[in-house]
């Protein structure tokens, strides 16, 4: 049987070892934690997770990897669908399109704007950044309130840092094929199309990370490979590291690693607290201008949890990477007493990720064309959420895919 290696052991990395367990001989090299940005600590009667939080049902593949490895999600109960945005006061974001129109989220001006989508000519012969994409679209208010809190939700960037093509390709296609958002949501909900409900696991990310390295006929080794040489040995190689970590072990291939080193990625802290009753019950509060990018309201919405989380940073604030530990809790603790009343906490506890997500900027997808084609050309085979999508269920969606490619 040939032997694989793979550089890397977060859910890209291990899901991969999963679907070619049984078509080669597959060793995992991980330098730190087994599930990298997907890690729940335990702290007392604390669930804290360090990254993932949880992933939505509408990806097949991340609910069929649960079933074969023999673990069923939790579904996160109903304060979930309770959202909200910090915008100098808490503002409660509706779900359903109608009781958008009918909230005072926005000035009447910004809503007859919106409507206007309907009518808009799609743009799909170049590249625009989520905030041009917006602003044509829906107009300058919606950015300011929607696409401001919805980037430093998922991608702790800003809209005008981002790229809409690399970092929203669905919803691309969706304007250049029905013409308009509204008339292709229309249509596709239609056709039945599920949007998904918020998942997780009773014990945090990392029980499900424990069955699947478990369920993984591979040899899981804690080692640093600091250069691609040290795995002469296999017959492929898979880096399922970080973008910049893959320029290091790849620095005898000076073009691919000079391409790598240009992904940029965003510092994000989560700062972990406990309050007597905080409010609002529900699913979290994102913010529009405070280095704090959101509050997630953990302990409402899954069992075992009892905390909440606050990111702070992202490309917003990138100080936070040359800040003390103290110094961020006290921005997160200023910032929830700002946003919800709550003070004292009565747990507290960090975890800083200097390079935490990488930022897919204008000209991504591009770069990504270039990196694929470069490491093809050296025989090196690159997977994880720097190139084709930074979700829990992308990565393992790219994995599943990868390894047809590869027993190809
Ligand atoms: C704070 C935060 C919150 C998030 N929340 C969510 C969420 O709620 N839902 C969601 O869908 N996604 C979320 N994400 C995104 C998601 O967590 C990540 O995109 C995903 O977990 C990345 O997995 P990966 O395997 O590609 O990379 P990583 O998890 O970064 O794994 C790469 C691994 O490679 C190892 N490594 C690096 N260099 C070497 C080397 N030289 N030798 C050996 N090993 C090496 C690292 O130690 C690491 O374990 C979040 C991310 C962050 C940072």
């Amino acid at each position: 049987m040939q032997k694989l290696a793979i550089v890397g052991g977060g859910i890209s990395g291990l899901s991969l070892a999963y679907y070619l367990q049984n078509d080669f001989e597959v060793s995992v090299f991980e330098k730190d934690k087994w599930g990298g940005k997907a890690y729940t600590q335990k702290i007392g009667n604390y669930l804290m997770e360090e990254g993932v939080n949880g992933f939505l049902s509408n990806s097949p593949r991340t609910l069929e990897l649960c079933e074969s490895i023999g673990i069923k999600p939790v579904m996160a109960n109903e304060n979930a669908k309770k959202r909200f945005i910090f915008d100098d006061k808490l503002i409660f974001l509706p779900v359903k399109p109608f009781d958008f129109l009918k909230s005072d989220i926005m000035s009447f001006g910004a809503k007859i704007r919106i409507l206007k989508e309907f009518f808009i000519k799609p743009v799909c012969d170049k590249e625009e950044s989520a905030a041009e994409f917006a602003d044509r679209r829906f107009g300058k208010e919606f950015t300011k309130k929607m696409m401001i809190p919805m980037l430093a939700g998922i991608y702790a960037s800003t809209p005008e840092k981002t790229s809409m093509n690399a970092a929203f390709p669905k919803l691309k296609k969706i304007e250049c094929e029905y013409g308009s958002l509204f008339k292709g949501m229309m249509k596709l909900k239609k056709g039945g199309q599920p949007s998904g409900e918020l998942h997780s696991f009773e014990y945090g990310i990392s029980e499900f990370i424990q069955i699947l390295k478990n369920k993984t006929k591979a040899e899981f080794i804690n080692k640093e490979i600091k250069d691609i040489d040290e795995l002469e040995s296999f017959d492929k190689v898979v880096i399922a590291a970080p973008a910049y970590e893959a320029a290091e072990i790849l620095k005898r291939y000076e073009k691919l690693s000079t391409l790598l080193s240009k992904i940029e990625y965003n510092p994000v802290a989560i700062v972990g607290f406990d309050y007597e009753d905080i409010k609002p019950v529900g699913f979290g509060i994102l913010s529009i201008k405070e280095r704090t990018l959101g509050i997630l309201m953990d302990k409402y919405i899954f069992p075992n949890r009892n905390g909440i989380r606050v990111m702070v940073g992202g490309a917003r604030y990138p100080e936070i990477q040359k800040m003390s530990q103290e110094e961020i809790i006290e921005i997160a603790k200023k910032d929830v007493e700002k946003m919800t009343g709550a003070k004292n906490p009565k747990f507290t506890w960090i975890k800083v990720h200097k390079n935490a997500i990488p930022n897919y900027s204008l000209g991504h997808q591009k770069l990504v064309e270039e990196i694929m084609n470069e490491a093809k050309k050296n025989s090196v085979i690159l997977t994880g959420n720097a190139y084709n999508g930074v979700s829990f269920n992308d990565c393992i969606k790219n994995s599943f895919n990868l390894a047809l490619e590869i027993k190809k």
